[in-house]
């Protein structure tokens, strides 16, 4: 079944998630106050008081994800080390740091190991020494994922690439997510930046979800993408990647990057053909900036190789399967396509 919608004088009116059945109806909210949803984000103050340096210390030292403190984490998977990568920007900042980025095991399995064998197949990778930015203004000043360069984000992926064939060796998997929560209001348990991978032993539900609706309606990711076209939410097209604004995201400033051509793992891409589409996902994520966001990598199962980036500050709203799309979206897709080409 064809994707289902109604566009009416040019502007999308509503459009139904095909894989989850959700309505986005589009709404002007432009009067509506968000003052509640927003409130108690301190970090948001444009000149909050000097931090305590005392309190930054501390959060350093009690961080187990700072370099220094590895041994209150699990044993060491991999690192990549500065002289591995030397085009690295923290090198100045974070003198002396022994490693660029770092893998062990979660110490909370997301699934629990006796389905995989014995082994915990869920994974922590830190994707930088810094816990802070530089000259924090706050506790909240966290070192984030945008501020880490297309090249740092790009030898991220290479480093879930080599996990994957780590995870994927053990018999008992059949399906790996990448999975990143950046601030509180997404969920992240730890301040300091961190993604996991998580091997699952069935088909994860999400991607098994979208594997039957691609199978219901084998064109479906194509005529997605036609439909973004038509009503201006494209951010990007090159290099067999395609980025946009989801109209059927689960927030209201959801984005997808995709590579509708190539249904395999990235374990099956040449390092050279993951570029673009890594360097896809940073680009949005630089954008979103210090907001709360998650970002899932879905692979495999006949899937297109694609990545669901949420930025979470805007209201998730889900009532009774419908949810709300601002109607500034396109505008605001095209203020983003103007950010990124200055970028
Ligand atoms: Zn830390
Ligand atoms: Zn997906």
């Amino acid at each position: 079944m064809p994707i289902e919608h109604e566009i009416r004088d040019g502007a999308l009116l509503w459009v139904r998630n095909p894989v989850t059945g959700v309505i986005s109806y589009v709404i002007d909210v432009r009067g509506k106050s968000f003052a509640f949803t927003l409130g108690g984000r301190e970090e948001l103050n444009p000149d909050p008081p000097p931090p305590d340096p005392g309190a930054l210390r501390n959060a350093i030292e009690n961080c187990p994800f700072c370099p220094g403190n590895e041994r209150h984490a699990p044993a060491e998977l991999m690192r990549i080390t500065p002289g591995e990568f030397p085009e690295w920007n923290g090198g100045a900042a974070a003198e002396g740091a022994p490693w660029v980025l770092r893998v062990f095991n979660n110490l909370f399995p997301r699934i629990p190991e006796n389905l995989t064998g014995g082994r915990n197949e869920s994974y922590i990778v830190v994707e930088d020494p810094r816990h802070f930015l530089e000259n924090p203004r706050s506790v909240n000043d966290l070192m984030r994922t945008g501020a880490l360069g297309e090249e740092h984000f790009y030898h991220l992926i290479m480093a879930d690439v080599l996990l994957m064939r780590h995870v994927l060796a053990n018999p008992t998997v059949c399906s790996v997510i990448i999975r990143k929560n950046q601030g509180r209001e997404s969920g992240a348990s730890q301040p300091h930046p961190h993604q996991q991978v998580i091997g699952s032993p069935h088909p994860l539900p999400i991607v098994e979800a979208e594997a039957r609706a691609a199978r219901d309606n084998p064109a479906l990711w194509h005529e997605l993408i036609d439909l973004i076209e038509r009503i201006g939410l494209l951010i990007d097209r090159r290099d067999g990647v395609v980025s946009y604004a989801s109209p059927i995201g689960a927030f209201p400033r959801s984005y997808d990057v995709i590579m509708p051509e190539f249904r395999g793992l990235m374990t099956e891409l040449t390092p050279e053909a993951l570029r673009p589409f890594a360097r896809a996902i940073f680009r949005i994520i630089r954008v979103l900036g210090p907001l709360p966001l998650d970002y899932e990598i879905h692979q495999g199962g006949g899937l297109p190789l694609h990545a669901h980036i949420n930025g979470r500050l805007y209201p998730y709203s889900n009532v009774a399967g419908t949810l709300n799309l601002p109607s500034q979206l396109v505008q605001n897709v095209a203020a983003l396509r103007r950010a990124l080409s200055r970028g």
